[in-house]
């Protein structure tokens, strides 16, 4: 048992004052007179506050590589279903004769258009 498990609803430097808010580090109960708000959270002190700063900027750093990379995959993924779809639409098209049928229509527009 830790003092701010015994202690949870008073401030860690002020038994007497009841906490507001926890230290986004150490989770230690603070009042409102020791808290360090900054706005990346509220620490206990400036140095709980520089060190989460540091370690939220080392988890970016490390998580954009990664967030990158995933997204690649989900575009190349992506883009070799739509060439699947577009491969198959094509050869449905071919086998079906439409096509041929689409074609035909076109020329026969082309001869109305020269004849009239
Ligand atoms: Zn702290
Ligand atoms: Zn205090």
């Amino acid at each position: 048992m830790t003092r701010q498990d015994l202690v949870p609803s008073s401030c860690i430097n002020h038994p007497e004052r009841p906490s507001t808010v926890r230290c986004r580090r150490c989770n230690v109960p603070i009042c409102n007179k020791c808290k360090v708000a900054t706005a990346h959270g509220v620490y206990c002190t400036n140095a709980c506050s520089e060190q989460m700063a540091a370690y939220l900027k080392k988890a970016a750093s490390l998580d954009q590589p990664m967030r990158k990379a995933k997204g690649g995959f989900m575009r190349l993924l992506t883009r070799l279903v739509v060439l699947i779809v577009v491969a198959g639409a094509g050869w449905y098209l071919v086998k079906s004769g439409m096509v041929r049928a689409v074609w035909g229509w076109l020329m026969s527009i082309l001869r109305t258009v020269r004849g009239g």
